[in-house]
């Protein structure tokens, strides 16, 4: 059971204050995701400090880099047991926020979760390359993504998701920095500009970065090209 008291301290230690609702639903989502992790792997961790420092808090450093507010469009790409997209909403449970994941198990617990806390997201059970072909593209103010593919092969996960003037985050370890380097060509191919990278440390000393991006102009036409091509040949 996670301490409430503790997950307010931990939040607020990186910069996030929690009201008592939210605090509430970290506590539920918490149980939620213990219960299902005993028959579905979403999460190697469980113990309460570990699921408020690893999972909560470090998803909740993209609102030190982005402002969401009512009725912003967000999508989560690669949301698994919906990280960073579940902690967002619960701490700002008005935005229209979109969780997109390939593996529809995990997307049930995810539909399930969402309900049971009394908040309402879209789930999109899709690969980001094919729902960046079709009616979601270019529709989306902001796209976040965190541990689902190096910083050139997200890229294309995510801008075409993008609308032009919207915002990418990628949510990366303390590497991207070199993933990012290696990512300048994916970037300008897909309409995207380098915006800033924010180093946070969480209260276990993990070293985490936030690499935002800016969509500045429409993706072309060509991309996202297919899984396997996107595999076989990154940008
Ligand atoms: N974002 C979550 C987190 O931080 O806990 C889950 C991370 S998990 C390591 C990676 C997730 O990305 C998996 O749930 C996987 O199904 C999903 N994924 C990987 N490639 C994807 C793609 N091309 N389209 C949609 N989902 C994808």
């Amino acid at each position: 059971m996670i301490n409430k008291d503790r997950l307010k301290n931990i939040c607020a230690d990186i910069g996030v204050d929690l009201d008592a609702q939210a605090l509430e639903r970290f506590e539920l989502f918490a149980s939620l995701l213990v219960e299902k992790n005993k028959v579905l792997n979403l999460t190697a961790i469980t113990d309460p400090e570990g699921i408020a420092v690893k999972h909560f808090a470090d998803s909740l450093t993209a609102l030190r880099m982005i402002e969401l507010n009512a009725g912003d469009r967000v999508i989560d790409v690669g949301t698994g047991g919906g990280f960073p997209g579940i902690p967002l909403l619960i701490a700002r449970p008005e935005i229209e926020l979109t969780m997109l994941d390939s593996t529809g198990k995990k997307l049930a617990f995810v539909s399930q979760s969402v309900e049971e806390l009394g908040l309402s997201a879209n789930v999109v059970h899709a690969r980001a390359e094919e729902a960046g072909r079709g009616e979601l593209r270019e529709s989306f103010d902001f796209a976040v993504s965190r541990a689902v593919a190096a910083m050139n092969v997200l890229c294309e996960y995510c801008l075409p998701l993008v609308r032009v003037g919207g915002v990418f985050i990628a949510m990366k370890g303390p590497d991207a920095d070199a993933e990012l380097s290696g990512s300048a060509a994916a970037l300008k191919k897909l309409g995207g500009a380098y915006g800033d990278t924010r180093a946070f440390t969480l209260p276990d000393g993990s070293e985490r970065r936030l690499v935002v991006c800016k969509k500045i102009s429409q993706t072309p036409t060509a991309y996202p090209r297919n899984g396997g091509k996107i595999a076989k040949k990154p940008l």
